[in-house]
């Protein structure tokens, strides 16, 4: 059919023979049936070649959003190719919200929790860890539910596109609640160190930016919901910014979502971008590893030794922290976590040198790469074995496997 569609950074170029859009589940099953290799496709945000296939590929963002809203139960479901953006506004409406969101409001939710995509704060999960029930359609077409308790639900949440197409998710809901976000800037790095705890723990959700240049930390977001404790004059050195800010100081502030300490709807707070503008640089690549929060403090210094070859591929690094969850496959599996991201430049060489240079010197920490960005290696899961045994049963002829999943998921 010779449509070549390419993901949201441009640097992969999927090699799908054909390209579905369903706007009917049944139509989903029909497609699936008559595949021998078939892939779903989010909203494309992701850095790697974890959604590509070379024959089927098949895209749920024309299927009816469908959103029910469960006041009862305290559950929202909803069709799994709907945006963030799109389910947040709607809940807001309704006067309910969501736990956390990532830095952007663009993706897909049943992509995003397909990668185990985070936000920050210790307390928070990532946005899989909402996710309640799912409808997938499996091997052979078959529509699969799973919901939380089910023995396999665990291993059916971050799954990597590799059981199926998920169609349908339920996710928990709380009563909507309002975020203010403060930026402070010039955090002295000695002060890190010496109270990274408190610095992490500072609000709801909080983000550090920085360009491992040296003394200081560039920025460092602070959302607190109305309840928590007035923002500080001053955050151990760090002062409030003058004006709006966006990580990336050369580009425009406007991108991003209000700060200044305004009050404003949990949707339009935790995301760092706002819907209707490009995302962070635009023009990038994204690299991200997760350890545990316990060797956040050691690993810093491990992304300073290697400084030469990062800074030069670098836009800005951000520093995030995760809740350790039990879905087989995240990268927060039974591990509170510190998240060490990376904005690249779009050059693949400085990139994969970074990179390189990055895996040796964070392999002591047992680093887990974000499924959906550039990484070279992936290291064993602890439920690996059981993902394996999972997606024998429910894709018996490995329709749903790819490259990628083979060599970093089944030959882990
Ligand atoms: C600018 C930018 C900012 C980002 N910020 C963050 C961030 O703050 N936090 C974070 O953790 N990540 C972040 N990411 C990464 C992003 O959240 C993940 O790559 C996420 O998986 C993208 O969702 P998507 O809908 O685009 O999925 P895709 O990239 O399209 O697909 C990702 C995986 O999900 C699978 N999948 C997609 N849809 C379905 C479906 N219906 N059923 C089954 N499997 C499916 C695909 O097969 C593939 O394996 C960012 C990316 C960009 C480009």
């Amino acid at each position: 059919m010779g449509e070549r569609l390419r993901n949201w950074a441009g640097n992969i170029e999927f090699g799908a023979a054909r390209v579905h859009r369903p706007s009917s589940v049944e139509q989903v099953q029909e497609v699936v049936a008559g595949a021998e290799r078939v892939r779903a496709l989010g909203t494309g945000h992701s850095f790697n070649a974890i959604a590509d296939t070379p024959a089927d590929l098949v895209s749920v963002a024309g299927l009816p959003a469908d959103i029910r809203i469960d006041g009862d139960a305290r559950t929202v479901s909803v069709a799994g190719g709907v945006r963030y953006g799109e389910l947040a506004r709607r809940l807001d409406a309704e006067g309910y919200a969501l736990h956390n969101l990532g830095s952007l409001p663009h993706i897909s939710v049943a992509g995003a929790v397909a990668t185990g995509t985070h936000g920050s704060g210790v307390g928070l999960g990532n946005l899989a860890t909402a996710i309640s029930a799912v409808d997938i359609v499996s091997g052979g077409g078959e529509l699969v539910s799973l919901r939380r308790g089910d023995a396999d639900f665990d291993g059916a949440v971050v799954a990597l596109g590799a059981l199926g197409i998920v169609v349908r998710v339920a996710l928990d809901i709380e009563p909507s609640y309002r975020v203010s976000q403060h930026v402070y800037e010039r955090l002295p790095r000695a002060e890190l160190d010496a109270h990274w705890k408190e610095i992490a723990a500072a609000g709801y959700s909080v983000s550090l930016f920085t360009g491992w240049h040296g003394d200081t930390v560039d920025q460092v977001w602070i959302k607190r919901r109305d309840e928590d404790a007035a923002a500080p004059a001053e955050l151990f050195g760090a002062v409030p910014a003058s004006g709006k800010r966006h990580p990336i100081a050369v580009m425009s502030p406007e991108h991003c979502t209000e700060q200044g300490g305004v009050p404003g709807p949990w949707h339009e707070r935790l995301p760092h971008f706002k819907l209707e503008f490009t995302p962070s640089s635009g023009e990038e690549l994204q690299t991200e590893y997760f350890v545990a929060r316990a060797d956040a403090v050691a690993a810093f210094a491990a992304v300073e030794r290697v400084r030469d070859v990062v800074v030069p591929a670098l836009q800005i690094s951000e520093v995030r922290t995760i809740a350790a969850d039990r879905l087989w496959l995240s990268p927060h599996y039974e591990r509170d976590s510190v998240a060490l991201h990376f904005t690249w430049v779009p050059n693949d060489d400085l990139v994969l040198r970074a990179v390189d240079a990055l895996e040796e010197v964070l392999a002591p920490f047992a680093p887990r790469p974000h499924w959906g960005k550039v990484f070279r290696s992936a290291p064993g899961y602890p439920r690996g074995g059981d993902f394996a045994a999972l997606a024998a049963r429910l894709d018996p002829a490995g329709t749903f496997r790819n490259a990628f999943v083979e060599r970093h998921v089944f030959a882990a």
